[in-house]
């Protein structure tokens, strides 16, 4: 199932299940009131067989005359997000200079995990903010976001997936310069509209094989990253086990599990984006979102 969170004209954010190839979305307010994405992730058990046996009943709408907002337009806590997790972009950060103090082209032994704060997520196809006389790096990167369903600590490889409800696409926007100055990524990740996220939340189900999608992004209609989701140094159930070994994961937590090469200092002189660029992200079956930076 794709969920989203959208307004139409009279401007009230509600769910609604996503039919991309007919273009509509349907309204799930009748069966759902006040409950959000987040809500419905979290009482998925039930949410889940209500909004599949209402589909048909439900009013829809034209996808291209509502606004869709991110998925979960406010997350429950800060995006866990992985850094240096597809070997090409581990060389091109390195050779970069910009991953101080650790300038090494060398894979890391264990992922690297910061965190994005909410605040800094917005709508797949909202505006970037330039953040003028903040910084003068602005840069992109395309990453598969990873949405928690069933909580727990100590989760074993082998059974992550039982946790996983399914997937987003997330631009994890970084200015360059903040992430190089405060050598903690924090600030460079998470200025506001730094995390557009979506278009849909896509459940699992819909997903056979998560390792098959493909990963790209492009600027000004210029093909930038592409990479495969099979590629990621750390897999999907190692980033579940190595979080969740301490820290109890909780329905709707978000891993954003790091970006392919091709961002914009891989480039020798770097590409950084600017006012008036598009940014354009796709994964498969997750859907496009397309932003300007302002
Ligand atoms: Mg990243």
């Amino acid at each position: 199932m794709k969920l989203v969170t959208f307004s139409a004209r009279d401007g009230a954010a509600r769910v609604g299940v996503v039919d991309s190839q007919a273009g509509i979305v349907r309204d799930a307010s009748p069966v759902l009131g006040e409950a959000g994405v987040l809500d419905v992730i979290r009482d998925w058990e039930t949410r889940g067989p209500q909004l599949a046996q209402s589909l048909a009943d439900l009013a829809s709408l034209p996808l291209d005359e509502v606004k869709l907002h991110a998925p979960i337009p406010v997350p429950a806590r800060d995006i866990f997000a992985v850094g240096k997790n597809y070997s090409e972009h581990v060389k091109e950060f390195g050779r970069s200079g910009y991953d101080q103090p650790d300038k090494s082209e060398d894979l890391p032994t264990d992922p690297v995990v910061f965190p994005k704060a909410t605040t800094a997520v917005t709508g797949p196809y909202d505006d970037i903010e330039s953040h003028p006389g903040v910084t003068d790096e602005l840069d992109y990167e395309v990453e598969l976001g990873v949405i928690i369903g069933k909580g727990g600590r100590g989760i074993s490889r082998e059974n992550a997936y039982d946790h996983v409800w399914g997937y987003v696409l997330i631009d994890d926007f970084t200015a360059r310069d903040l992430q190089k100055k405060h050598k903690q990524w924090l600030i460079g990740k998470s200025l506001d509209t730094f995390c557009p996220m979506g278009p849909y939340a896509v459940s699992a189900d819909e997903i056979p094989d998560v390792t098959a999608l493909e990963v790209r992004s492009k600027v000004n209609g210029e093909d930038r990253q592409y990479g495969k989701v099979a590629d990621l140094i750390f897999d999907i159930p190692e980033l579940i086990a190595v979080l969740s070994a301490g820290i109890t994961l909780q329905p709707g937590d978000i891993i954003a599990t790091g970006t392919p090469a091709g961002v914009g200092i891989g480039f020798d002189p770097p590409k950084f984006v600017h006012p008036g660029d598009v940014i354009e992200m796709t994964i498969t079956g997750l859907g496009t979102q397309r932003n300007t930076v302002v």
